[in-house]
């Protein structure tokens, strides 16, 4: 008896074959290739053992194979996901969705050329650092900005800049870590500079300032660090901005304020608790401010420094700034969002973060019932409830914060919530929730109004029956 192997079609019959053509279609001939001659090695074994459940000469399991295998090479590794967290920051989820005046402006000038080092005007060389400075200018009272990749990249910039070799004076209550491995100590020393520790863990006084001012040391910098994503309570002591921009003044010594969220409107008209604007940080006497552009903001990843003229110069004409710069698109989506900032009365409703963060009860709770009226009946969803929740600002900001809002609830769903939670994650696009004893939670403060209805399809075919649900894998 002849070996059933060979009777496994060659890789020319199979790149002719009929089934094959929907695929050359869409798929480069080389990849194509490469999935058939996968499909067939994999058979092969199977086959040699006996185990191939197929006859070895018909063609389909091999394109099967090759088909599956192209449609999964094809999804984009990087791809839009719904948060249904309630996390309005959410880092790992890519933080600020942007507004579509930010989206329109991005896709605009990334579709072709852009003036973004050219002066129109002049027909000369300009400087890609002048597009969103007016916007900042007027929307911070800051004499100058300048735009860079991030904001741990705007804080060492200008730390570089001020203090290489000198010290930079910072209260031991400061010396934090931001998130992802960005502590400012470690921070200071890339930077060049000399960490000049003052006060203890829970309190530094302004004597403490003094003191290492007057220590004999070069010092290039007073740095006050934003608490962002921490609370230091009880017995406690911290050295209030302005307060210490007289002593800076004083020591003509310059005073950098890493305010961290980018937050342009009085928080208080968001429902949140007080926390520095940088127009707050300047008005008090900060040197310069740095902040993000993905964070409260709302924009693009992106980093400012804004401040006195001479100070962001300076830091602008430091070499390090070529290699933190930031591109077309970035400074587009962010000069959009920064005009929206323009009208407070439509700010709110207009910029997503500001939108989500103060979503009202009465709005989550209606779309909450229409989720759950949906689920309500569907078998394996559970005992579906809508129920009170907290949100989060997220993103390392207001870390003791709740947004008070409304979810809804899969208690004990059929697979259980792992699993669940699981294939909503395999889901196209993937839906991200949270599970919490035992239930999954949805939270739609942070997905999109218009896009309840593809939550609502993603959690129907997650609780299908395996059988029905197509190449989605349990528990995945
Ligand atoms: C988030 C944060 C940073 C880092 O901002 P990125 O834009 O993520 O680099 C720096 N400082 C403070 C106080 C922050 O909250």
């Amino acid at each position: 008896m002849s070996d059933p192997r060979s009777r496994i079609p060659g890789l020319d019959r199979l790149l002719d074959h009929s089934g094959t053509r929907p695929f050359l279609a869409r798929f480069p001939r080389p990849r194509v290739a490469d999935a058939l001659r996968e499909a067939v090695a994999t058979a092969r074994d199977a086959v040699g053992r006996g185990e191939w459940p197929h006859d070895p000469a018909d063609p389909d399991p091999y394109l099967a194979h090759a088909g599956r295998r192209l449609e999964a090479d094809a999804v984009a590794s990087l791809r839009p996901v719904i948060n249904a967290t309630g996390v309005v920051l959410h880092t790992n989820l890519g933080r600020a969705p942007l507004a579509p005046e930010a989206r329109a402006a991005m896709d605009r000038v990334t579709a072709g050329y852009a003036n973004l080092e050219f002066d129109l005007g002049a027909g000369v060389r300009g400087s890609r650092y002048d597009h969103c400075r007016d916007l900042l200018r007027e929307l911070t009272g800051a004499d100058d900005a300048v735009v860079v990749n991030n904001c741990a990249g705007a804080l060492v910039l200008v730390l570089n800049t001020l203090a290489t070799g000198r010290g930079v004076v910072v209260s031991r209550g400061e010396l934090v870590e931001i998130g992802g491995g960005f502590r400012i100590p470690d921070m200071l020393a890339r930077a060049g500079a000399r960490l000049v520790e003052v006060g203890t863990t829970n309190r530094t006084r302004l004597a403490d300032y003094e003191e290492a001012l007057s220590g004999g040391e070069p010092v290039g910098a007073i740095l006050k660090v934003h608490r962002s994503n921490f609370r230091v309570t009880g017995f406690t002591a911290e050295v209030e901005l302005a307060e210490l921009a007289a002593l800076a003044a004083e020591g003509g010594v310059p005073l950098v304020h890493d305010v961290g969220s980018g937050l342009l409107v009085d928080p208080g008209t968001l429902g949140l608790p007080p926390e520095p604007t940088a127009g707050q940080s300047l008005a008090r006497g900060a040197t310069v401010a740095v902040f993000s552009g993905d964070k409260l903001l709302g924009g693009p990843q992106a980093g400012v420094v804004a401040g006195a003229a001479s100070t962001v110069e300076a830091v602008r004409r430091n070499p390090l700034c070529r290699a933190l710069r930031v591109d077309k698109a970035t400074l587009a989506g962010l000069e959009a969002t920064l005009r929206l900032y323009r009208d407070p009365a439509t700010v709110r409703d207009r910029i997503p973060v500001l939108r989500m963060l103060t979503a009202s009860l009465d709005d989550l709770d209606a779309r909450a019932r229409a989720l759950a009226l949906e689920l309500e009946g569907v078998a394996g969803a559970g005992r579906v409830e809508v129920a009170d929740a907290v949100g989060r600002v997220g993103g390392g900001t207001y870390p003791d914060h709740g947004l008070p809002g409304r979810v809804v609830r899969l208690v004990e769903p059929a697979a259980g919530a792992d699993a669940l939670a699981g294939r909503l994650r395999a889901a196209s696009p993937p839906v991200v929730v949270r599970i919490d004893e035992g239930a999954v939670v949805v939270d739609l403060r942070t997905v999109a109004p218009e896009a309840d209805g593809v939550v609502v399809r993603a959690l129907v075919e997650a609780l299908a029956p395996s059988g029905a649900r197509d190449g989605v894998e349990d528990g995945a």
